[in-house]
């Protein structure tokens, strides 16, 4: 059956001194029969016993199991062959707390991949003398009733051999001698090994006793039955030392002769009255019933019996332990250190949710997003602007320290008009930007209003525009002075109230249409209003701002400006003649310069009276939008070196201060003259000087109205006035390279320059700005950089590569929109913006379509931040739930080590951590997907209604497979390495950490 041949074992402490625990044991058992191993403390019994049973592994030598040698074995092939084999008997009973009395017995049946058999665990309770004890929990039995549950529990799986360490150490006599009394009757066909430090049961029950001193066996004796010697009659010997009398007859000389010579060779004769116990006291002598007397004699061992074994009959069985046992073990390890679950619980959650956040972002998918809102929403015309990008560089000393670029607006031309028209193949048209207030309101609106009565831009429409379709009321305008307004100016007018010019009596306006035929007086010019052109309904988020004004949530404001601006709304539509006369008047600032630093602009006002502004100095362009030039010659195109052109309001001043200079002269005369000839159709100085202060913006109407001259003739008048007088040569000034933080230098004395202003230009702000040549542009610019080093300033260059088109008008264009899938696509890249040849960039106008790239931008940083603090969350939470399950498996050693005893593999070991981590990580799941849920809600709730009601977070079957993905992936990396420790420690060790 088992055999040992020369086991040796030994163990190193931590001292570095070595234990020979077995020290070359062969022995061979037999296929049943009581064993008992003997021996004082430490001599060997239970390593040989665990070697034995394959609890733990020799140093040398061979275990040879039913004719196959561990020689072949595996780790798993000791566990199987525990498994199929032996039941363990442990003094400490070693049952599990968790399960019941009979599913502790039944798990030793179902690692063997059997099913619980309730009629078999009966019945052994039964032989056990515990019977009806099925259901109880180990915790309410006594330390026998424990025990014996263990041995009905190696008895389960009917093992061939049972091995029991000093099973009765933790019991009373009494106790164990039933124990034993078990034991003996399962030894009729097991092999039963018992180790033991009593030598009285072991002689009592033994059949051998193998005795152990250092590792080695010191005897092996074997019980063997000496029949009594039958002298006549009456009288036997029994043994060496007993004489046995028989009961109830009359001794003869003969007989008393031989007890006499009986008597006198023994010492420790023994002779018995019938009154006494006899049974008692043949027991005590080892006398069976039959007489004859129990003694052990040396261990033969070639007398035991030697078997072959058949394949089958050698066969392991693997263990396997089912899925819910393990889970069950795994549950019950997390009640051990709840605030430390609910901890690393709660953070694996967080960064579960974090992924599966991370995922809707993943998923998010811009195009779509872009597509969907606009699509669903109720734009039918889209507003275009143009941009151009200015790079600035930063430098220090000769570092480039930074490098960035923003982009500037500028104007669109009539190609940009047409190519847009064509590419969607929808009627486009280009819109000025006037921002005016109709003059003739009721009363003044506040700008934050929902109705402000404002034209912030005219247009003309071509014969068959889309728009004209819309005219809903009346008709486009047929002459300069009749203009048509949309139907939120209408309403508006309505809301607001509108008054005769003429009487100051307020009109009757109930709907809409009532406006039309009413006059809108802008800019201080009458017009008739011919008619009103739909435009898109405004999305009913901005109704609150009817009665607010000004919503609490400033965002909202600000995006109903946005939509405002972008979109139709605020348009008047006029003739194309009536348009000419608002154009290269724009709203815009000039800011086209190559070179941003300052320069000065040194005006003569005579020796005594100098003064110098600080201008943006440029090379010539002579396209910039907003801007119109006007110089000696005409059409300037460059400039010589000592020639400059500054903005007409510095302009005046220094034209001021030449004509002072002789008072006498007809020139000055003339400018001072206050009168006006309708007659020959002069034009008063006084307009003329208005038109420069005013900068020729379109506040100039109000003089073209006073006086009944147009822009056009003021402007030649101005300039013929220049002309006749020879002005042009008088006004004379000093320029010079200055930075801008510090008076003229010496650093710049170098570069002044004398210059001849030789033309005016004119833009809506006063834009400080002067152009020079190209030469000084570039001497300026290298003093100005100079300096700046020489003081260990930093300095900045900006520059562009647009190149200012011919024919620079309109502020905006506008396209129509029919939300087809197919325009929406096409619109799609003028989110980010289309650069055309000249560099200038179309893109779209849309508080949508800005929301839309907002959240984008807003998900593409968001997924960082997520991915991120995700990643670092869950390593974070990896290492808690590592840390957990460590410690869960330390508090979990003794089940280990049962199970192990049993025959679990170490296979069976990893289910049971695995199911803990995975009972941790699916309830973090669970809390993650809700989690994740709601959040995804309430981002939504956040954010749709910015991008036109499309749910931005979709927390779907996606981002649920991502979550369990890393949770997964946490749980396997949390446990490997704990668990996989645990589980290759030899059962031995885990047993012995009991
Ligand atoms: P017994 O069961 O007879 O009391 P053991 O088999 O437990 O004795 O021990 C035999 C010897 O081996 C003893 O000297 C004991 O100290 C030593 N020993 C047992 N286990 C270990 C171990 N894990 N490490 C070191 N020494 C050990
Ligand atoms: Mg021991």
């Amino acid at each position: 059956m088992l055999q040992v041949i020369n086991l040796k074992k030994i163990y190193k402490t931590k001292g570095g001194a070595t234990v020979n625990a077995l020290d070359g044991v062969t022995l061979s058992f037999p296929e049943r029969g009581m064993v008992f191993l003997l021996g004082r403390s430490g001599s060997g019994k239970s390593t040989l016993l665990n070697v034995a049973g394959g609890l733990d592994s020799p140093t040398d030598g061979e275990i040879i199991v039913k004719g196959r040698s561990s020689k072949d074995f595996s780790q798993s092939d000791f566990d199987s062959y525990r498994n199929t084999f032996v039941g363990f008997i442990f003094q400490e009973y070693n049952i599990l707390d968790e399960f019941t009395v009979e599913n502790n017995i039944a798990l030793a049946l179902e690692l063997q991949g059997k099913s619980k058999d309730k009629e078999a665990i009966e019945r052994l309770l039964r032989d056990v003398d515990l019977e009806g004890y099925g259901k109880r929990k180990p915790n309410t039995l006594s330390g026998g009733q424990k025990q014996r549950i263990a041995i009905a529990r190696a008895l389960i799986k009917n093992p061939e051999i049972i091995m029991a360490d000093e099973p009765t150490g933790a019991l009373d006599s009494n106790t164990g001698k039933q124990v034993f009394d078990t034991l003996k009757k399962l030894s009729r066909d097991k092999l039963v090994i018992v180790v033991s430090h009593d030598r009285d049961f072991a002689e009592q029950y033994g059949d051998r006793i193998i005795e152990l001193a250092d590792g080695k066996v010191i005897s092996d004796t074997t019980k063997t039955e000496e029949p009594e010697n039958t002298i006549n009659e009456n009288v036997s010997v029994v043994g060496d030392s007993i004489l046995s009398v028989k009961n109830g007859e009359e001794l003869d000389d003969e007989d008393f002769a031989f007890i006499k010579s009986f008597l006198r060779g023994k010492k420790n004769a023994m002779i018995c009255s019938e009154d006494g116990d006899v049974r008692a006291l043949k027991r005590a002598a080892k006398i069976t019933d039959s007489g004859s007397k129990e003694v052990f004699r040396d261990t033969d061992e070639k007398s035991v019996p030697k078997k072959s074994y058949t394949d089958e009959e050698s066969r392991f069985i693997r263990s396997k332990l089912p899925a819910r046992h393990a889970f069950k073990l795994g549950a019950s390890g997390m009640k051990t250190k709840p605030v430390r679950l609910i901890f690393t619980a709660l953070l694996c959650t967080v960064a579960f949710i974090l992924f599966g956040l991370l995922s809707t972002m993943m998923l998010y998918n811009n195009d779509a997003v872009f597509r969907d809102s606009l699509m669903a929403s109720d734009y039918s015309y889209m507003g275009i602007g143009k941009q151009f990008t200015v790079t600035g560089k930063y430098y220090q000393g000769n570092e480039l320290v930074n490098e960035h670029s923003y982009r500037q607006q500028t104007k669109l031309t009539k190609d940009d008009i047409d190519g847009l028209s064509e590419l969607f193949g929808t009627s486009a048209f280009g819109a000025i930007g006037i921002n005016r207030d109709i003059e003739n309101l009721s009363s003044r609106p506040n700008y934050t209003d929902y109705y402000t009565g404002s034209i912030k831009k005219v247009a003309a429409l071509d014969e068959g525009n889309e728009l004209l379709s819309k005219v809903e009321y009346g008709k486009y305008p047929e002459t300069e002075n009749e203009i048509c307004l949309t139907s939120y100016t209408a309403q508006a007018l309505v809301a607001i109230g509108l008054s005769d010019p003429d009487s100051g009596e307020a009109y009757t306006l109930s709907g809409a249409s009532d406006v039309v035929g009413k006059t809108v007086v802008i800019n201080a010019t009458p017009y008739t209003v011919s008619g009103i052109i739909a435009c898109d309904p405004l999305p009913a988020k901005y109704d609150v701002l009817k009665e607010e004004g000004e919503a609490e949530d400033w965002t909202l404001s600000y995006y109903f400006a946005a939509e405002l601006e972008s979109g139709i709304y605020q348009l008047g539509f006029v003739t194309e003649e009536r348009l000419q006369t608002f154009i290269s008047h724009g709203s815009e600032s000039i800011n086209l310069f190559n070179g941003s630093t300052s320069m000065g602009v040194i005006l003569n006002r005579g020796q005594d009276n100098e003064e110098y502004w600080y201008l943006n100095y440029g090379k010539l362009a002579p396209n910039a939008p907003g801007m119109d030039i006007y110089c000696s010659d005409g059409a300037k195109a460059t400039l010589a070196d000592d020639e400059i052109v500054i903005d007409c309001y510095y302009f005046l001043n220094l034209l001021e201060r030449a004509l002072e200079r002789d008072t006498e002269s007809e020139a000055y005369k003339k400018w001072n003259s206050s009168e006006y000839d309708p007659e020959t159709g002069e034009i008063i100085s006084y307009s003329v000087r208005e038109m420069f202060s005013f900068g020729f913006d379109p506040g100039f109407k109000e003089i073209e109205l006073a006086h009944g001259v147009t822009r056009e003739s003021c402007r030649e008048a101005a300039i013929e006035f220049l002309n006749t007088y020879g002005v042009w040569n008088n006004i004379q000034t000093t320029v010079c390279a200055i930075n801008g933080y510090s008076d003229v230098t010496e650093a710049f004395s170098s570069t002044v320059v004398s210059a001849r202003v030789v033309g005016f230009f004119v833009a809506d702000s006063f834009g400080s700005a002067a152009f020079v040549s190209d030469a000084i542009f570039e001497s300026f610019e290298a003093a100005v950089k100079n300096e700046m080093l020489s003081l260990g300033w930093g300095y900045s260059e900006e520059s562009t590569d647009y190149v200012v088109p011919e024919g620079v008008i309109y502020d905006m264009a506008f396209i129509a929109y029919d939300r087809t899938e197919a325009s929406t696509n096409l619109l799609k890249p003028y989110t980010d913006g289309v650069i055309g040849e000249d560099n200038g960039i179309i893109t779209l106008n849309n508080p949508l379509v800005e929301s839309i790239n907002q959240t984008n931008m807003m998900v593409e940083s968001l997924s960082k931040v997520f991915l991120y603090v995700g990643i670092v969350m869950a390593v974070f939470a990896a290492l808690l739930l590592s840390n957990f399950i460590s410690v869960s498996i330390s508090t979990k050693t003794r089940e280990i080590g049962i199970l192990r005893a049993v025959g679990a593999r170490s296979i069976d070991v990893f289910k049971i951590f695995f199911s803990e981590a995975f009972i941790i990580c699916t309830i973090c799941v669970i809390l993650s997907c809700i989690g994740g849920a709601v959040t995804c809600a309430i981002l939504n709730a956040e954010v749709s209604e910015l991008i036109g009601g499309v749910s931005l977070f979709v927390f779907g079957p996606a981002s649920v497979g991502m979550l369990i993905g890393v949770a997964a992936v946490t749980a396997v990396a949390a446990t490997f390495i704990p668990v996989y420790r645990a589980a290759k420690r030899k059962p031995v060790e885990s047993i012995r950490a009991l």
